[in-house]
């Protein structure tokens, strides 16, 4: 963990809760490092809501920094808070963020020493839990490994899973999965099959979704986190935060802004359209005011001004991160971005203005219809953006269709015309621009857990027990051809969402 022991990392930070009393003792992992899961909302909005049922302690445990060195260490996995092994728990609960994560979520069973496979575990191993933004999407191939699945939100049943588990646990073969699966949005595999229900979606009185921990290990260091909003108003038609399936909702300002008064030295603004916030720039005065530093998960390129930019500047923030989220302006009239040109120049001018380091450029590649002269209007655009700001880089991601969204059937682009472009990219910005681009063959991966079901899942499982590396999985997955796209066609059979997300 960060190279630093446990005892380091809770002395380091702010707001752990450490709860001796609670029957049930509920582990929580973040199937990535330690660094990345003090980074998520989601996970420490979970704990705190697990802890605050009288008769439940939850302790956080997350993927050692160093695999290999903890396999030969041959200690088992344990939790932060007291090192409490995991295997010894009565419920694991796993926040999974999205599709590659599952290699590091069976890492964790196997340091844990529990059976990955849920055919293979027994009523002396702990029952085992799992949400988080990977089941906005799929989670067919994840129905192997786990008993229950929460679709969607979580803290609309959080509370509810915990008093069934305070009453349950420890009580074999007492109806607990019949009980969790007659919850809203709750899906378990062994008695739904591939039959997932629809997405919870929290109200806006759920809003502000406030963190729980601060520390200086964290990626995003030494910041409590808020979510103000949720979902996101506009059409994007690849993406799963899209209105059609989740409008935004937000929570008033005065239920924001005594987020200001925790000791953290910073804020961290999350959300998919959080400059879309009504109160965004009264939040940010106000933490200024309160000599806080700011942090900000994303910017609509469209959404910005000189006032909103210098905000951002004397809140510490340093580097413009905004998302083309396509090479061309033809590609993001496709997508129904609802950006031009003109409005990502004019992000470049505001990060010059107030002197920010860097200007960051999310860009998909590979879409649909998508040529090599989309890549070389991206090539001019961008070298076009390095004269306004210095330092520019782009972050280039292949494009993988996600259900539930209007591009959710289209092909994933080859892997060899994902190389090629990426190249000509590189090759036509001549070290000007910085690339950064997610590697194609891994995306691929992506995209085949993605949309498969539970042969994906199973065929991931074997990938990894292989070696986990690509080869390893293309091997799997030429097993699984048809299971390739097995989680659209079950959407479409059970008639799934259709109405909202997909054509
Ligand atoms: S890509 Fe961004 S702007 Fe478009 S729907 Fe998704 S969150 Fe909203």
């Amino acid at each position: 963990m960060s190279g630093l022991t446990r005892k380091q990392l809770l002395d380091a930070e702010g707001g752990t809760l450490l709860k001796r009393s609670g029957g049930v003792r509920v582990a929580l992992l973040y199937p990535n490092p330690y660094s990345v899961a003090m980074s998520s909302l989601g996970y420490q909005v979970v704990y705190r809501m697990f802890n605050d049922h009288p008769e439940i302690s939850a302790e956080r445990a997350v993927l050692p920094d160093d695999v290999e060195a903890h396999r030969r260490a041959r200690t088992p996995l344990v939790t932060l808070e007291t090192g409490f092994p995991v295997g010894g728990a009565d419920v694991i609960a796993i926040s999974l963020a999205y599709e590659p994560d599952i290699a590091n979520l069976f890492t964790m069973f196997e340091l844990a020493r529990i059976p990955v496979l849920r055919s293979e575990r027994g009523p002396q191993h702990p029952l085992v839990l799992l949400g988080g933004p990977i089941t906005m999407s799929n989670v067919l191939p994840l129905a192997p490994f786990v008993d229950a699945v929460v679709v969607g939100d979580g803290e609309p049943v959080v509370r509810r899973i915990a008093d069934l588990l305070a009453t349950h646990v420890g009580r074999a073969g007492d109806g607990l999965l019949d009980a969790l699966a007659a919850l809203p949005g709750l899906y378990v595999p062994s008695l739904h099959g591939s039959r997932v229900p629809d997405m919870l979606v929290s109200p806006a009185s759920d809003l502000p979704a406030i963190g729980q921990i601060w520390t200086p290990h964290a990626e995003l260091s030494n910041m409590m986190l808020v979510e103000a909003s949720r979902g996101c108003p506009r059409y994007c038609t690849f993406c799963v935060m899209r209105a059609a399936a989740q409008p935004m909702r937000e929570a008033p300002l005065e239920s924001v802004l005594p987020v200001l008064d925790s000791p953290a030295p910073r804020i961290g603004l999350v959300g998919a359209a959080i400059s879309e916030y009504t109160h965004i720039r009264a939040v940010l005065r106000a933490a200024i005011a309160a000599g806080k530093g700011v942090g900000i998960s994303s910017l609509r390129a469209d959404r910005l001004d000189e006032e909103f930019v210098s905000l951002l500047h004397q809140g510490g923030y340093r580097t413009m991160t905004v998302a083309s989220d396509a090479p061309s302006q033809a590609m993001r009239g496709r997508l129904k971005k609802g950006l031009r040109g003109r409005h990502l120049l004019e992000a470049a001018r505001l990060a010059a203005l107030v002197k920010m380091v860097q200007l960051k450029m999310y860009v998909i590649i590979g879409l649909p219809g998508e040529t090599d002269a989309d890549i070389d209007e991206l090539i001019d655009f961008s070298l076009e953006m390095q004269r306004i700001v210095p330092r520019v880089a782009i972050g280039a991601s292949p494009f993988v269709p996600k259900l539930h969204t209007p591009l959710g059937d289209a092909a994933f682009t080859d892997i060899e015309v994902h190389e090629r472009r990426i190249a000509r990219l590189r090759n036509g910005l001549h070290g000007k621009v910085e690339i950064r681009s997610v590697s194609p063959k891994w995306a691929w991966v992506e995209y085949r857990l993605s949309q498969g079901g539970e042969e994906t899942g199973l065929a991931a499982y074997a990938a990894w027990k292989a070696g986990g590396r690509f080869a390893d999985y293309k091997r799997a997955f030429r097993e699984t051809t048809r299971d390739e796209r097995r989680a659209l066609d079950d959407a479409r059979v059970h008639a799934l969402w259709a109405p909202a997300g997909m054509k």
